[in-house]
């Protein structure tokens, strides 16, 4: 089908590609990504799908709002670079957004398609526009303003810190990348798993920002190595952004929780992910709980659950639990992780709280005990207040718990820079409009302002304190006697 000639039934007729998938039994046996991508047949047939509105909504639906009808057109058109060019007019990071970008509740939400049929499957679209790029060989790289002289700290290296420094190097401004950990990207990384997020793809888009002049520094805590102040009165930097993320897990507070066996999704996956601690003690000399053959619990329903309990299911587990404690329409995690870990074997315990964790003598883990729940009446959030059910104990045998329930900041910047006014939270406080902290020439954005969020939420705040830094130093290139 021609996109030119295209009749409005032909367009309602073609069915939502589906894209190809690892098979549940073989994935879990290794940690290679279980989506495989649309081919450009199928993406241009879903491409055709989009009916191209007057008023296109999901680009309101995107917080980069990103020209969706546009490069979809390109996409359909079968002119693939031309798409590439569109998105990366106003994301720097599409490989990394169409895979972990929760488009449901986003662009592909308001889609006018999706009122009768399936949506168009724009984050799909999205991932097979980065993805063509990366495989074509032909790197599109963004054009750069002549230098201002004007330095700018960015400190941290998630998608908040990337896509500032990206805007901020294509200003003119010379920008210092400062990442406490020896690899970059963030929970992009450490974070998400490799069988969800390729750790290729995350290097490959930060080769891309190293083309464009932009320097990072691992292994630099702000706040311990350098402090906020000092990047500016010693190092000269005009401006600092800061995006150092929301990393300080949340624990339960019920008895047990010291027990060996019991860990934060946080570490755990940072152990398996960053470290590699799956192939201890060959490749990697960080070791992490033997799954084996055992029953892991991970606590929460979020995207942080599911990446947990999938990672112990692919080392091993035996039984790999979800324990939450509202119901799987309460979950905040994506429906497609949610599908994925059914699929895979993970076993659901809805509606169960933990109240006690148990162990032996030597102080392992044996066990939790747990309480049945019914859903009462709405809580603040709208969402069905879970209510213990009397008598509903019982114990289930565990040899490993993983905490996944939200992270909270850490407060090391706030202790080292106490002029940075910070919420009880202790997440930052900034002008939404320019991001600006109340420490003139201080910005910040991403978790560490919204507390946990998303990446693609990280990225817009990045850029709209890109865009403010910018007009704060505009007219302020630097003189002949400051040079
Ligand atoms: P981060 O990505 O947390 O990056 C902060 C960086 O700052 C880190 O590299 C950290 O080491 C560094 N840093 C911290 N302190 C300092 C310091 N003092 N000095 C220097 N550097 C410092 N979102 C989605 O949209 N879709 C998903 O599917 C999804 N899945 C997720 C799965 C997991 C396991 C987790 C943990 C989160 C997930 N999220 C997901 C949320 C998303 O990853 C975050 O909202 C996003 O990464 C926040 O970006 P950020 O740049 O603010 O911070």
């Amino acid at each position: 089908m021609d996109a030119r000639t295209i009749t409005a039934k032909e367009r309602m007729a073609i069915p939502r590609q589906e894209m190809p998938a690892q098979d549940p039994q073989v994935r879990i046996g290794n940690f290679n990504e279980v989506n495989l991508g649309l081919t450009p047949e199928q993406a241009r047939q879903e491409a055709l799908r989009c009916i191209q509105c007057k008023d296109p909504v999901c680009i309101a639906g995107c917080p980069v709002n990103i020209k969706i009808d546009q490069f979809i057109k390109l996409i359909a058109e079968g002119d693939f670079m031309g798409a590439v060019r569109k998105i990366k007019e106003d994301n720097v990071l599409p490989s990394i957004c169409g895979r972990v970008c929760p488009q449901e509740d986003q662009c592909e939400k308001v889609c006018v398609i999706g009122k009768k049929h399936e949506p168009v499957a724009i984050g799909n679209l999205e991932r097979f526009v980065g993805d063509y790029e990366r495989m074509s060989g032909q790197k599109i790289d963004p054009k750069i303003a002549p230098p201002t002289g004007r330095t700018v700290a960015v400190v941290g290296s998630g998608p908040a810190s990337l896509s500032c420094a990206n805007d901020l190097a294509q200003f003119g401004h010379k920008v210092v990348v400062f990442e406490a950990l020896h690899e970059l990207g963030g929970v992009l990384m450490y974070g998400i798993p490799e069988f969800r997020l390729p750790k290729e793809i995350v290097r490959e888009e930060l080769d891309g920002l190293r083309r464009m002049g932009i320097e990072f520094r691992t292994d630099v805590v702000v706040g311990r190595t350098i402090t906020v102040d000092e990047l500016m009165e010693e190092e000269g930097f005009d401006a600092v952004f800061i995006g150092v993320g929301a990393g300080l897990p949340w624990f339960m507070g019920i008895p047990g929780e010291n027990l060996v066996g019991v860990l934060a999704a946080n570490e755990f996956l940072t152990r398996v992910n960053l470290m590699k601690a799956y192939d201890f003690p060959n490749s990697s000399d960080t070791p992490v709980f033997d799954c084996k053959g055992k029953s892991v619990a991970v606590f929460g329903g979020g995207n942080t659950a599911m990446d947990a309990v999938r990672t112990a299911k692919r080392l091993g587990a035996e039984h790999a639990y979800i324990v939450y404690r509202r119901s799987e329409k309460e979950m905040p995690a994506r429906q497609e992780e949610i599908h994925n870990a059914l699929q895979e074997g993970v076993e659901f315990l809805l509606l169960t709280i933990p109240l006690e964790f148990i162990g032996n003598e030597q102080a392992w883990l044996t066990g939790v005990k747990c309480q049945k729940m019914e859903l009462g009446e709405p809580d603040d959030s709208g969402r069905r207040r879970p209510v213990a059910v009397p008598g509903s104990e019982y114990v289930l045998p565990i040899d490993m718990a993983i905490i996944s329930i939200g992270n909270g900041s850490n407060p090391l910047i706030r202790q080292t820079t106490p002029d940075i006014e910070v919420s009880k939270k202790e997440t930052i406080v900034v002008d939404i409009n320019t991001m600006q902290t109340s420490k003139e020439n201080v910005y910040a954005g991403g978790d560490i302002v919204t507390g946990g969020a998303t990446v693609i939420l990280a990225m817009g705040a990045g850029r709209t304190a890109a865009a403010a830094i910018n007009e704060k130093l505009a007219g302020k290139a630097k003189s002949f006697e400051e040079w």
